[in-house]
């Protein structure tokens, strides 16, 4: 997928991947303390309830990371390639705009689960914001809370 960016001229980074549970555990712990547990609750998860565990998840970035982790990812050339591309190498954006109450967090134009290209295509043809919940018909939204 970064290859074919490349060919658009869109230059991604790659700023997280797979996390351990401690190193969740020391993310998470270090919001809560900063900003307390209501407002961690939405940004990040708890440990061992992170799509980062699964290894199937990543947050990218713009080259100049000006916009890293932020919503404003999603006015870059680079947010605007992978939310219309991202699909066509397997990857879906795994928490879309105006989905909080369906997923559980705020909107993440940076972060993407691999899903397949079969069923990343099939998703997002059938809403470029469909939520992984809603295609799957599972229930979200709980994961922090269940933590
Ligand atoms: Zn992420």
């Amino acid at each position: 997928m970064f290859n074919a960016a490349k060919e658009d001229g869109i230059a991604l980074l790659l700023g997280s991947a797979y996390r351990s549970y401690d190193y969740q555990a020391s993310l998470y712990n270090g919001y809560v303390a900063n900003r307390g547990k209501e407002y961690a609750d939405t940004i990040s998860s708890r440990p061992g309830y992170s799509d980062h565990q699964t290894g199937l998840a990543v947050d990218i970035s713009d080259a100049s990371q000006a916009n890293f982790l932020s919503q404003s990812f999603e006015n870059t050339a680079e947010g605007q390639w992978l939310h219309d591309n991202a699909h066509l190498y397997g990857w879906i954006m795994r928490y879309p705009k105006d989905k909080q109450d369906i997923t559980g967090y705020a909107y993440e134009p940076w972060h993407f689960r691999y899903v397949g290209v079969e069923y990343a295509t099939a998703i997002y043809e059938t809403d470029p914001d469909e939520t992984f919940e809603e295609y799957f018909g599972v229930e979200g939204g709980d994961y922090a809370e269940n933590g």
